[in-house]
């Protein structure tokens, strides 16, 4: 895998700002998990996307990806944790509300935070959760489907 650099992840901010991924209506605003640049480990797309997260002393930029876990840091507290290595990220899900939820409920925590994450509907504990990778009947496999399903009736016929 190529170094992870400032340049790298301009680059793909820029891409993800110019090219707006599909996104789903929950309900009350429109959600999407990543967008369209193809996770680097996974290669999957709609689920991966460069982040920022602005912070007092030093802003966070890192990457991550919703369907395999692949995460990597460039700056930032976890950064000092992670260093430039990509790791993987914990998924956790709510297994009373999730049947309930267009393509379930889920979160996700950096591997070393041990605490135990809530779930926002009903307040008891996630537990962990296969990654889409690893389980063929996640739900996130639907999201996935229909993003390639749009992108292909999008395509250029020219
Ligand atoms: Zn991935
Ligand atoms: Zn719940």
């Amino acid at each position: 895998m190529s170094e992870y650099t400032e340049q790298t992840w301009q680059q793909e901010t820029d891409f993800d700002k110019a090219n707006p991924a599909p996104a789903f209506w929950t309900g009350n605003s429109y959600f999407a998990f990543g967008g369209l640049l193809p996770c680097p480990n996974c290669k999957t797309i709609g689920f991966y996307s460069p982040r920022f997260e602005p912070r007092a002393d030093v802003n966070r930029k890192y990457r991550v990806c919703k369907f395999c876990g692949f995460a990597q840091e460039l700056t930032g507290y976890a950064y000092e944790t992670s260093g430039e290595k990509p790791y993987r990220w914990v998924m956790v899900t709510c297994p009373s509300c999730s049947p309930q939820g267009l393509f379930g409920v889920y979160d996700w925590k950096v591997p070393w935070d041990t605490s135990s994450k809530k779930c926002g509907s009903c307040q008891k504990d996630m537990q962990e959760a296969k990654w889409p990778s690893d389980d063929p009947d996640h739900p996130f496999h639907k999201w996935k489907a229909q993003v390639l399903e749009i992108l292909e009736k999008n395509r250029p016929t020219a």
